[in-house]
Formats: structure tokens, C-alpha cells, sequence
């Protein structure tokens, strides 16, 4: 008899739930989207009971579709968007505001002070992360400060937190287990990354009672079980979506690196048991935790990825699909000298430059459309060359590969081009689901469906893998021109 484990794969538009099999085969996927509210300029919320109503009702979907009996389903493995902060009432499960998420930039000043109170060099040794609104700390100190609480009090264990992770698993055992995982812990800026617990001075610096707190557990074992199937399923497994992903492609070893081609792009880097501080505008993260050993990461993010190709499609309207660009971009032998820096909203690692705006550079008479789309997509790689640029600045590792996945990365062009300027190989599976598939690898093992790593690196399936075709001396000029093209947008 076959064994199956269901993925919730929560997000910032959607809630997914996948069914795997014991092959790593997807065998149904439902899907539900959910709203995003904007209730002043730069806030982005959500409605914490939506999401959890849309995580009810896409697994029982996702199981009508398998055709499966809820016994089948061995295990479910949780993967969410990561940072997004909940408060709620311990004993009425109800939040007590919408979801913070992690777009949302209502905490900048409480942010600004923190900083200018000269914090940031401790919460930094501590977190590897950089003061910002982006991750739950100062999100759980602004719900605090004004939200209308009533009688309810934090510091005695009436209001918990957590990230998406542990709200859903609040819910899935009715209340009874209040956890989360190291990976989403990593990114409340309240755990210290190397005893990977809560700690007392950062608490104290943001002024946030540990009673609110779930407990941190490691990414791959069994917290509880929820009847939501029907049956007692286990909950197998949590761990924050990029880090998932990092797993789901399989890059376990230090030196293994994924690259996420979606609305902008996310760069993860295993280093291993190392903790590696970044020089060159990283952030350090945990990349999961089994068993006793924890594994970190060094991340990087790109604002603006796939957003320039929908900004090619929706604003200035140069395509009708997505997916066209490869075309375009293949109708012209190059870019013929054009560079799009697509800095719509400044520019994320290794420069962070709130103010740069985007540029288009060399423009001649004979610029076409064709030449414009095909130097939009190229900035993809571009960008992820700097990434990995700062990534070998910091690591001394050389990159032996690079695997992919996002909605972009099916450009073949863009994928031969990020091959070339990058001077190493890609790698794209054939599931390209690797979030959903990462929690799903986790909770196998925690059911010992799976024995081990190695057994589940026999079942990856690579879909295309592109090596490089173009000579170092024109990968150089190319990468000299991005980089003036950079320096020049940021100076503007
Ligand atoms: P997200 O999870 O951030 O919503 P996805 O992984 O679904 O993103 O990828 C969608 C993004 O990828 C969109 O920004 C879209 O413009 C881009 N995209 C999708 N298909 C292609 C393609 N064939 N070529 C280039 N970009 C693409």
C-alpha cells in the first residue's frame, strides 16, 4: 500500500494544499486565494481567520481530488510565508487584529528608533538580521501598543503570537500546541541563532513578554495531530517557504544554493553547521533544524524579478503573456548594448539602496522592443550574479551548481543566460512545487516514511539542466556594463 503526505503550502496570496506520494509525485493540488489589505500607504494585512478557513478548506479539497481515504495521508508538513505576525486570545482562539505581513511597513519608525538607539550591531550578533519592519518583532510591539486590548494582558499568557506556522497548528489542535519551528523563528529577530531559543536581552530590547511565545521546535517531527482529514493525522513537519524550498531542491550539503524565480527573487545558500556573518548585506538564517543538528543559510533577496516582466506585460505593455518574453528575446542575436536595472523599488542585496529608481542605459536608434524585453530578463540574472557575488565574498566557496524554481525560471532563455553570466551550471527540477515539496520531505522523515537524505535524493528528477555556452572574456564585458549600468542608477 502506498503512503501520501499532504503539504500545506500557506502564502501571502493563496493557501495551497498538495498531496505527494511516496515518489515525490504530486497527486492533487487545490488552491484558494486570499485577500490582501491595504489600510494606509505601505500597511499590507491580512485576516487571520481567512487564513486559516482557506487552509480548512483546500486540504479536505486537495483529498477529494486524490480520491484517497484520509488514512492514506501518513503525515501533513507545514511551509508558510515567514515573518507575517498573529496575536490572539488564548482562550477564545480569536486574533485580536488582522495579520501583519511581512510586506507591511507600518512599524519604519519604531524600526528608525531602534536603530538610532545603537541596537542594531547587538540585534545583528544575535539574529543575523537587520533592524527592519519585515521581520515580527517590532510587528508584535506595534499590535501591542495600539490595538485596543481590553481587559487581556501579554505578560501573563492571554495574548500569543505567532507566525503562520503556529497560528495554523493552534488551530489544527484546537488550541492545544503552541509552537513553531527554528526556520520561522529565525525571522522574528527575537531567537538567538546560536542557542536557537528565545532570548531574554532581545525580549527585554523590544519589550515583549515570553509568555506570549510558542515554544521553537526543530523542522521535522511530530508536535501533534489534527482530526481536520477526518482522522488523527500527525503534523510532521514546519518550515518557513524559502527555507522549504531550499530543502525541496535537495541542496542539504554546505555549498548547495537554490534561487527562487518569482516576483522577485530569493537566494539561499547552505553553509552548513557554520553561522556565517554576511560583509556584503546578507542576512544569516537557520535553514532547518532535524534532530539535534541545525543547519544555517545565508539568504539574499531581490526586490524585482519577475515584477519587471509583468511590468513589461501590464505597464508598458511590450507583451501579452509572461511567457512570451522568451521569444522576443530570442528574435534579436543579443541586447545589442541595452541594460534595464529594474530598481522600481530600490535596490534589495547586496546594495540596499532605498532611493535608486529604475533605468534603461544604452539606447540607440536601432533599440527594438525585442531588445528592451530581452535586456528586462537578462536584469534577472544580473541581479542574481550579485547576489552570488556577495555570497562568494563572504563564503570563499565556489558555487558548483545553481537549482532553480519560481514562475520565471521556465524561461529557457533567461536560464541559459543565468548559466552564461553566472559561469556555472542550473539546474531545474521537474517539480518545481519545491515549497510545498520541501515540508512534504520533512514530514516523511519524521514518520521515517523516508529513511534518510540520500533516499530522497534518488528521487530527484531534473527537468533541464543548462551549462554554460559563452566565453569568460564576454561574460566579463557584460557583467563591467551591468555594473556601470548600477553604479550609474544609483548616483542619478
Ligand atoms: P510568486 O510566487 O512570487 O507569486 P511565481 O513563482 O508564481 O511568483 O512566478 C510568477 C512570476 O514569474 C511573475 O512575476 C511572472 O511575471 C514571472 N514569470 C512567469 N512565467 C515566466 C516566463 N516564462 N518568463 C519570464 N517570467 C515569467
Amino acid at each position: 500500500m502506498k503512503s501520501y503526505i499532504l503539504s500545506i503550502d500557506q502564502g501571502t496570496t493563496s493557501s495551497r494544499a498538495i498531496i505527494f506520494d511516496d515518489n515525490l509525485n504530486i497527486v492533487s493540488l487545490a488552491q484558494q486565494d486570499i485577500a490582501n489589505f491595504f489600510p494606509n500607504p505601505g500597511w499590507v494585512e491580512m485576516d487571520a481567520n481567512e487564513i486559516w478557513e482557506s487552509v480548512q478548506n483546500v486540504c479536505p479539497e486537495a483529498l477529494r481530488k486524490s480520491g484517497l481515504k484520509p488514512e492514506d495521508i501518513k503525515a501533513i508538513g507545514i511551509t508558510n510565508q515567514r515573518e507575517t505576525t498573529i496575536v490572539w486570545d488564548k482562550v477564545t482562539q480569536q486574533p485580536v487584529y488582522n495579520a501583519l505581513v511581512w510586506q507591511s511597513r507600518q512599524t519604519a519608525d519604531l524600526c528608525e528608533m531602534m536603530n538610532r538607539s545603537g541596537f542594531s550591531r547587538l540585534i545583528q550578533d544575535k539574529t543575523g538580521l537587520t533592524i527592519d519592519p519585515y521581520f515580527s518583532a517590532s510587528k508584535i510591539r506595534w499590535i501591542l501598543d495600539n490595538i485596543d486590548l481590553g481587559q487581556r494582558r501579554a505578560d501573563d499568557g492571554e495574548l500569543l503570537f505567532g507566525t503562520v506556522d503556529s497560528w495554523l497548528i493552534y488551530k489544527l489542535t484546537n488550541g492545544k500546541i503552541h509552537i513553531t519551528d527554528v526556520t520561522n523563528a529565525s525571522r522574528t529577530m527575537l531567537m538567538n541563532l546560536d542557542t536557537v531559543q528565545w532570548d531574554d536581552e532581545l525580549l527585554n530590547l523590544w519589550n515583549i513578554p515570553d509568555k506570549m511565545l510558542p515554544q521553537i521546535r526543530p523542522s521535522s517531527e511530530i508536535y501533534g495531530y489534527t482530526d481536520l482529514l477526518g482522522c488523527n493525522t500527525p503534523i510532521a513537519a514546519v518550515c518557513g517557504d524559502q527555507q522549504s524550498a531550499l530543502f525541496g531542491q535537495m541542496c542539504f550539503n554546505e555549498g548547495e544554493c537554490k534561487n527562487t524565480y518569482g516576483t522577485g527573487c530569493f537566494l539561499l545558500f547552505n553553509t552548513g553547521k557554520k553561522r556565517i556573518a554576511s560583509k556584503n548585506g546578507l542576512i544569516t538564517t537557520v535553514a532547518w533544524k532535524i534532530g539535534d543538528e541545525v543547519t544555517y543559510a545565508l539568504e539574499g533577496s531581490v526586490f524585482v524579478a519577475g515584477a519587471a516582466i509583468q511590468w513589461l506585460r501590464d505597464g508598458i505593455k511590450l507583451i501579452k503573456t509572461a511567457a512570451e518574453s522568451e521569444d522576443h528575446a530570442r528574435s534579436v542575436p543579443d541586447s545589442a548594448g541595452v541594460y534595464v536595472v529594474p530598481a522600481f523599488t530600490g535596490l534589495g542585496a547586496p546594495y540596499w539602496d532605498k532611493q535608486a529608481k529604475g533605468a534603461i542605459f544604452g539606447l540607440t536608434r536601432g533599440t527594438t522592443q525585442n531588445h528592451l524585453i530581452r535586456a528586462t530578463l537578462e536584469s534577472l540574472a544580473y541581479q542574481t550574479y550579485d547576489v552570488i557575488e556577495a555570497l562568494q565574498q563572504d563564503t570563499n566557496i565556489d558555487l558548483k551548481g545553481l537549482q532553480v524554481d519560481g514562475g520565471a525560471s521556465q524561461n529557457n532563455y533567461l536560464m541559459q543566460f543565468q548559466s552564461d553570466i553566472l559561469q556555472t551550471k542550473i539546474i531545474r527540477p521537474v517539480n518545481f512545487e519545491t515549497t510545498a515539496l520541501g515540508a512534504c520531505m520533512l514530514a516523511g522523515l519524521a514518520i521515517k516514511l523516508f529513511k534518510n537524505k540520500e533516499e530522497l535524493r534518488d528521487k530527484y528528477k531534473t527537468d533541464k539542466l543548462f551549462t554554460l555556452m559563452m566565453s569568460k572574456m564576454h561574460q566579463n564585458r557584460l557583467v563591467n556594463g551591468w555594473k556601470k549600468a548600477v553604479k550609474a542608477t544609483m548616483d542619478f
